[in-house]
């Protein structure tokens, strides 16, 4: 590969040709601020953050952009560099509400912290601000007030989940980003994935704020209330608190939300051991029916089942009946634990704590309240769960390691590895492998549906039968595999689908990490990290030797798709209208 030499601020620096000025700055030790920039996704150089000035050129150019030349001298913070970007700071907070103190993002927002690095004077310049609108719905706030107009949110929706509901409307100073029509997002076909709210770099894009109402729970003594905690919480949760991203907290995240004032805390990996049991069972018995539909594809992440029923109603029939294990963690909570303690279901509320902003919408759809009541009353994320944790001026870093509560709290490996894309193909095999084989196998590492590639498939051979499945994530990479199911060029028998990028470590309500960190570190390959190294120490790996599954089945649903599993534990599915 041809390659280029070139000066960054006196310093020399060999890179491939074809290199961005930013990245052979890098190289050579200089980190150039950026607003709108992110690796593989945005470099349209649109905020004008990244200027430098390049030898011999009388305009500024921006180095997310322009790429390196042969004995090119670039300075990156030069006065004029210096002082174009204070000015482009000072625009920019001149249409901005600043009210900084109360803003969600308020220490984690990337503009506050480059006004304060370039000592901005938020009072620069006064005049017209542009007329902002918020869209509010029940899983995101989209408040333009705090826009800059970056185009991260455009870029993430169109080129990572292919939904494109979001876009820049209007000219010159009304410009805004929403939806065509100025519809508001929850009249679209907004998958809720919320990766536009991880990528904003400003308080523009939040979650609904729900801690509030599990606060109330809390005060109100006629109300039972039971956490639950998805797999990847406890692997993200500790950097709201200063930790290094990938550090595992399970004992101190159990131990605040008991100080929170939780009832019980119970682990959700335990419903994903169920979802295990009854989705590994529906894949047996469809490989089994010539009539029924394959291949068989996962029904877990609820962003996906959103692109599914908007864009892709025809391959219904390909999902698995189960419910995803918040739900079916609810149900469990609402039906099993409720009878066996004589507690009222409607007295009980669940809160479920998750890596994710659609959970917010699944817990609103029909055909998820087994007991006759939503089977999950409040979904907070795991940046809630922190908010609340300060909220009650919990000290997590003197907590203690507590455990999950008894008699339901215990879950398996196989159901902590969901948290991380192709964990619920590995947890299934694993499984499967066994039923297949009537044998307790110990080879279960099944490390071909590993790792964060956008599409992976593998052949495994069990008892004689070849199975042969593929692991997507993203939307875009989903879309690539529905397109080949609609061309019938596809012969997988199971196929595991998650609406974020590396899956729920990576959701869309996990702690953000800002462009400058995540520019350059995989933030999703750390937190995998953490849940796998925990899998490799477990005693406990497969789903079908968790002792409470082994209890629930014998105490109340009796085997994996019965009679009452199917009206407890499954759902159903529907066309939605694409806007
Ligand atoms: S988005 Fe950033 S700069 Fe704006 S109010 Fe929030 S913290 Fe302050
Ligand atoms: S939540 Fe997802 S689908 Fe909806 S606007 Fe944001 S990125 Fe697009
Ligand atoms: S909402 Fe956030 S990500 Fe989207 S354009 Fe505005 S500032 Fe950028």
């Amino acid at each position: 590969m041809k390659e280029v030499t070139l000066k960054i601020n006196g310093v020399s620096v060999t890179v491939p040709a074809g290199t961005k000025i930013l990245d052979a700055a890098k190289k050579a030790g200089f980190n150039i601020p950026t607003l709108c920039y992110l690796k593989d996704i945005c470099n349209d150089g649109s905020c004008r953050i990244c200027v430098v000035e390049v030898k011999g050129q009388k305009k500024l150019i921006t180095a997310c952009s322009a790429t390196v030349k042969d004995e090119m001298e670039v300075f990156t913070s030069t006065p004029k560099v210096i002082a174009a970007r204070k000015t482009t700071l000072e625009l920019m907070l001149s249409n901005h509400n600043k009210n900084c103190l109360s803003c969600a993002r308020s220490t984690n927002c990337e503009l506050q912290k480059l006004s304060l690095e370039y000592g901005c004077d938020t009072k620069a310049f006064q005049g017209a601000v542009t007329k902002s609108r918020v869209d509010e719905n029940d899983y995101l706030v989209r408040d333009n007030s705090k826009c800059i107009l970056c185009r991260r949110c455009v870029a993430v929706c169109n080129k990572i989940q292919t939904v494109g509901v979001i876009g820049a409307n209007n000219r010159g100073f009304a410009s805004e980003i929403g939806c065509a029509f100025e519809k508001k997002l929850d009249n679209t076909s907004c998958i809720a994935c919320g990766q536009c709210i991880n990528v904003c770099p400003t308080g523009a894009l939040h979650e609904k704020d729900d801690t509030a109402k599990v606060i109330a729970a809390i005060e109100d003594p006629e109300k039972y209330v039971i956490f639950g905690t998805a797999p990847s919480v406890r692997v993200a949760l500790a950097e709201e608190f200063g930790y290094p991203i990938g550090t595992d907290a399970e004992g101190k995240m159990v131990s605040a939300i008991k100080r929170v004032g939780a009832d019980k805390v119970f682990d959700v990996n335990m419903a994903a051991d169920m979802t295990i049991m009854e989705e590994g069972t529906e894949l047996l018995a469809r490989l089994k029916d010539k009539t029924a539909a394959l291949p068989m594809i996962t029904s877990c992440s609820p962003g996906w089942i959103r692109f599914i029923e908007f864009y892709y109603p025809e391959l219904l029939p390909h999902l698995s009946s189960c419910k995803s294990p918040q739900q079916m963690f609810g149900a469990i909570m609402k039906t099993y634990y409720a009878e066996k303690f004589n507690i009222d279901p409607k007295k009980i509320y669940v809160v479920s704590v998750m890596p994710c902003v659609a959970k917010k919408t699944e817990i609103l759809r029909d055909d998820e309240a087994a007991a006759g009541v939503p089977d999950v009353d409040v979904v907070l994320t795991t940046r809630e769960l922190a908010r609340l944790i300060k909220a009650k001026s919990i000290d997590f870093a003197a907590l203690p390691n507590e455990e999950f509560d008894n008699p339901i709290g215990q879950g398996t490996t196989a159901g902590l590895i969901f948290g991380a894309t192709g964990g619920v193909m590995e947890a299934a095999l694993r499984t499967v492998a066994d039923v297949l084989t009537g044998e307790n196998l110990e080879k279960i590492d099944y490390k071909a549906v590993r790792g964060t590639a956008g599409i992976k498939e593998a052949k495994v051979k069990i008892a004689g039968n070849e199975i042969k499945v593929c692991v997507a994530h993203t939307m875009a990479n989903a879309r690539k595999i529905l397109e080949d199911i609609k061309a019938g060029k596809c012969d997988y028998h199971f196929i595991e689908i998650m609406t974020c990028p590396g899956g729920c470590v990576n959701g869309g309500g996990q702690p953000i990490v800002p462009s400058y960190i995540s520019n350059n570190v995989d933030v999703k390959a750390l937190r995998a990290k953490a849940i796998y190294d925990k899998d490799k120490k477990s005693g406990l790996r497969k789903s079908h030797e968790n002792p409470v599954v082994k209890a629930l089945y014998e105490e109340y649903f009796d085997h994996p798709n019965s009679h009452k599993a199917h009206h407890i534990l499954h759902t159903t599915y529907h066309k939605r209208e694409k806007y």
